[in-house]
């Protein structure tokens, strides 16, 4: 030790006499002569660094710190939502410290067997024998620290009534029970006369209007907008939207990627439960990220990044990023396995096409994969999975079938698809054939009469032979000999390719770009293979499973009536087709409907202030943000919002903050936050084996409580409405468990533990949790109440508890060169659904197979010619930081690390418009205008701007509100940088104000906006 010291001391000293001549002489001085600067720290080595939770004694055993508890469950700092352990100091009861739950595949990788004992964990984690980073269980940077939005001042704790007018920002506190008696019984609550109240809505026989039956029943006037699912969604969509009979609930994706999801959806041949997927990234060797930068954002954020590192240094993976901006994903310690491809923002539907076209020009795509031609032929021939390429489509023009694809029977439940036999060149049954012919383009007999088909490889060919590559190449900003050299590149690995979007795809054509892209998947058929793509490894059962069916409750209505976002319901069954259609002419609807879009956020907004198809008289928006994050939504939501008359009467909002949109509410239900919550989740992309994460109240939520002693939250509001409504599925009789015994619902935890409890029992059971698990895990205080809701399986819903949810083990995760769990549906090269569908505004037939469309506006208009670029020269596009994401503006600390955001430009487009980093611009498009700083940079695209999202924020503590007496002076940091989405504007050629937006499935196009910069100052 002294041996050390000394040898310390020489070092530091040979380094003052070097430091001197550089400047640093003081500093250094002062650490040689140990001189005391402050007060001295707890310990010589570690200086002030927190106390450990446990340590490893020199016996090598763990040794826990009782002045701790370490818990398992999930980061909310993104909508990756990792396994994570929390730190809590015991005598303040605060989160001092996130790090990775070593068993969560998100967390870890590899992670712990999921028998490993708890306290083994923790030495697994531990530097013990040098086991260092191996091991590491990680938070990032953002899930390190986001944990300080729970004390921020911010915080609404109690509920909330507004006090003057929607928007005003003031507020008044009323208690709980207030709250619960007017948003139940309605009443002149605001003054301005009469608000129905959720008992007057709730009317499940009269119809919404009598001269469209269809429209369901007064119910439906409630409606319900959530965000991602952090574990909650289920209990309000299963538990109160469908027991209080409203069909109207929509998450955030229409915001955020559902032009991704509908693309996978029509690849996938599932609308209805919109699967999607995502590479293998440990396994593959060459990956396309359009649009998507792993190690900068995406999801899930943290494993991918971390599975992309690793395996371009230690395994074969090459990737190239396509993207506007250079970011993160690209390094230059990869060498030439990365590398960064500059598109124009929205290129990437050209550019995909223009692939396709060059593969099967080429002859590069893969034959014999295309032509096995179903699920009984795949398993025969040992193929992972199966596409309809060698599918029949009716292609006559007029007639009833166009746009069909040939099935055996008539019967459209069965999926028993003709083609043609390429051995005997036979019509059979795709069930009866190992290799159908591919490329078809002829007349067959078909129900006595000669039909004209075309394979859906034929139509795919020909709709990516419409254009030239040369003509992809000016569409997409990349020469078309570099087109040609990606498609190469991608058809020279076999099957370990894969490819990936997401956030890009939000524009106008998204839902084609996400299908094109995809396809490229298709022609080498990565799908289920090892390498390849995945759709996920599935979950262990949780709300139907062995004790408990939480999704069904005696008395549980029927749902009847079509959504209020007009999706999921084609214009052609509604009864103002028939009544247009009689008239004359049943084109044009008044507005556009989405048959195979699933939800569209802010169609609920729109759909009720445009009273088509009807009006909401009720609106529960759950930690939805839709006015900030939707582009264009503060100029075409936000002031319509104001005026409760003619938009929503009736609008409560249940958040932990005060945001651009409950600041729009009439009322503010707290909610708990992060570690505060119940919860039970999957994970949403990346992973191969079975994973179920829980998530339970770590520390005491600071809502104030009902009084039955549960903290206001959106759990316990619903509970507390579902009771006082007399709603099904509430109160003492309320829970179906698989012995025909019912349970009560009266806390969140009579749902949660239940929901555990099915996830604890599903196939094998797990152990049971003994004492000594319970008490590292910090669960002591849980055991009664796990003995009530459990009496039989406590300890094994303590076990899940205990590791934060229920992990297969990674060995699960391949059979052989394939996927264990392989997505079992088929490919639509071409789509039946999409291929019949129309406008509804022009009666356009949309293609049924991937195709190139310019960025254009609803009806058809080129963005570029409504809006030229003499006028607009330049594109603004979005992306994400790896640190602020936008729901975490209240989290201090993470701002302290980026303080504000800035608009970016390419150096060289900067020089010739005689702009300079620093100068403050004004970027305008045709619907609004943003100010920022100019950040010039190299590594853009000449004609794209970028604009951060997740600044500018009007909401978080960035405004001052007054509650009560007290006036909450907003946060200047809190409001800084610039919000791209104040540049987003209606769609001209839409009646009412909505947002410009994906013209076949309405999600929100944020990433193709045309700009004009101006200089305002140096
Ligand atoms: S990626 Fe980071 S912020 Fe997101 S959930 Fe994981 S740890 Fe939390």
């Amino acid at each position: 030790m002294k041996q050390s010291r000394r040898k310390f001391l020489k070092i530091t000293g040979l380094a003052t006499a070097a430091g001197a001549a550089v400047g640093y002489s003081d500093t250094l001085t002062a650490a040689a002569r140990l001189r005391r600067r402050g007060n001295p720290a707890p310990d010589a080595i570690y200086g002030n660094a927190p106390a450990p939770e446990a340590r490893i004694n020199d016996s090598g055993q763990v040794v826990h710190n009782a002045d701790f508890t370490v818990a398992s469950t999930v980061c909310i700092g993104c909508t990756t939502h990792c396994g994570v352990r929390v730190k809590v100091e015991n005598k303040s009861g605060t989160v001092v410290r996130a790090a990775g739950n070593p068993y969560h595949p998100l967390s870890s990788d590899p992670w712990l067997p999921y028998e490993t004992p708890l306290h083994e964990s923790l030495r697994w984690t531990s530097n013990h024998d040098e086991s260092g980073l191996e091991n590491r269980s990680t938070a990032c940077a953002r899930g390190n620290i986001v944990f300080d939005k729970i004390h921020d001042r911010f915080r609404v704790l109690t509920p909330l009534k507004r006090a003057g007018k929607r928007g005003e920002d003031k507020w008044i506190p009323i208690s709980p029970e207030q709250l619960i008696e007017e948003v139940v019984n309605g009443g002149d609550l605001f003054g301005e006369g009469h608000v129905d109240g959720l008992a007057a809505i709730r009317d499940l026989k009269t119809p919404i209007d009598p001269n469209n039956p269809e429209y369901g029943t007064r119910a439906n006037q409630l409606g319900i907008l959530g965000t991602a699912d952090e574990g909650r969604k289920d209990f309000m969509v299963f538990r109160f939207l469908q027991a209080f009979g409203s069909k109207n609930y929509s998450g955030h994706s229409s915001i955020c990627g559902l032009s991704m999801r509908a693309g996978n959806a029509a690849f996938l041949s599932d609308f209805k439960k919109y699967p999607h997927l995502k590479p293998d990234f440990e396994n593959c060797e060459f990956l396309i990220n359009f649009g998507t930068s792993p190690g900068q954002a995406g999801n899930p954020f943290k494993r991918q990044g971390k599975l992309l590192a690793r395996a371009r240094s230690e395994g074969n993976l090459r990737y190239v990023t396509v993207t506007p901006m250079l970011t993160n994903s690209d390094s230059i310690a990869a060498g030439n396995r990365s590398r960064w491809m500059p598109i124009r923002p929205g290129g990437d539907l050209a550019l995909a096409m223009g692939m396709i076209r060059w593969i099967i020009e080429n002859g590069r795509h893969n034959a014999a994969y295309l032509s096995v031609p179903s699920k009984a032929s795949m398993e025969r021939v040992g193929e992972p999975s199966f596409t309809n390429s060698s599918h029949l489509v009716v292609v006559a023009p007029g007639h009833q079938l166009e746009g069909r694809v040939l099935k055996v029977s008539a019967d459209a439940g069965k999926e028993d698809f003709l083609v043609i036999d390429s051995t005997d060149g036979q019509l059979k049954s795709a069930d009866q054939v190992d290799a159908a012919r591919l490329e078809v383009d002829e007349r067959i007999v078909y129900g006595g009469e000669r039909l004209a088909v075309k394979s859906s490889f034929t139509l795919l060919k020909e709709s990516a032979f419409r254009f030239s590559l040369d003509e992809y190449a000016k569409e997409s900003g990349i020469p078309a000999e570099e087109i040609a050299d990606l498609a190469q590149e991608f058809t020279s690995h076999g099957r370990k390719v894969a490819v990936d979007c997401h956030g890009n795809t939000m524009h106008t054509t998204g839902f084609y770009t996400t299908w094109a892209i995809l396809s490229l998947s298709a022609l080498v058929g990565s799908l289920n293979y090892k390498g390849g793509m995945s759709a996920g490894g599935g979950k262990f059962t949780d709300m139907k499973g062995a004790a408990y069916d939480l999704t069904d409750y005696p008395g549980k209505p029927k749902q009847p009536g079509i959504r209020i976002d007009r999706t999921r319901m084609a214009y052609e069954k509604t009864s103002e087709f028939k009544r247009n259609l009689a008239a004359g002419n049943p084109y044009p609807a008044k507005d556009q409907w989405y048959p195979f879009t699933n939800a569209i956020e802010t169609g609920l907004i729109t759909g009720s202030i445009n009273h088509y198809p009807y009006p909401l008289k009720a609106l529960i928006s759950w930690n939805a943000n839709f006015v900030y994050g939707e582009s264009g939504g503060q100029n075409t939501l936000a002031e319509a919002l104001k005026d409760p008359r003619t938009s929503i009467p009736l609008m409560i909002a249940i958040d932990p903050f005060i945001n651009e949109t409950s600041r729009l509410a009439d009322y503010i239900v707290p909610d708990s936050v992060l570690y505060e919550t119940w919860g039970e989740l999957n994970p949403w992309g990346a992973w191969l084996t079975k994973t179920n994460a829980v998530r339970y109240p770590v520390v005491t939520p600071r809502q104030t409580t009902f009084a039955n002693g549960e903290p206001v939250c959106m759990d316990s509001f619903v509970i507390e409405i579902g009771k006082k409504l007399g709603l099904p599925g509430f109160g003492s009789q309320a829970i179906k468990a698989s012995n025909g015994s019912l349970h009560p619902l009266e806390r969140p935890e009579d749902f949660y533990l239940r929901v555990f409890e099915n996830v604890a029992l599903d196939t094998k059971p797990v152990p049971d949790a003994d004492d000594e698990e319970i008490r590292l895990a910090g669960l002591q205080d849980y055991v009664a109440r796990l003995r009530k809701v459990s009496p039989e399986n406590w300890r094994k819903v303590a076990y899940v508890m205990a590791r934060g949810g229920r992990f297969e083990g990674k060995d699960g995760a391949y059979k052989g060169a394939q996927l264990a769990k392989k997505y079992p549906g088929m490919i639509s090269i071409y789509s039946e659904t999409v291929g019949t569908s129309r406008s509804s505004l022009t009666a356009e037939q949309y293609s049924g197979v991937p195709t190139f469309y310019g960025a254009r506006l609803v009806k058809g208009d080129l963005l570029a010619k409504r809006y030229p670029r003499s006028e607009y020269p330049l594109t603004a596009f979005s992306f994400k930081s790896n640190v602020v994401s936008s729901p975490n503006t209240a989290s201090s600390r993470l701002r302290d690390l980026r303080y504000t955001s800035t608009i970016d430009i390419a150096a060289r487009t900067a020089e010739s418009l005689g702009l300079a980093h620093g100068d403050v611009v004004e970027l305008t498009s045709p619907g609004g205008r943003i100010e920022g700083l100019l950040r010039v940079r190299e590594g853009m695209h000449p004609e794209a701007i970028g604009v951060e999202h997740g600044f500018g924020r009007s909401g978080e503590g960035a405004i001052t509100v007054q509650i009560g007496n007290e006036t909450l002076d907003g946060l200047r940091f809190r409001k800084s940088g610039a919000s791209i989405n104040l540049l987003g504007f209606a769609d001209p050629d839409r009646p009412g104000r909505i947002a410009l937006s994906d013209f076949a499935v309405g999600s929100n196009s944020r990433q193709v906006i045309p700009v004009r910069i101006r200089k305002i100052s140096s």
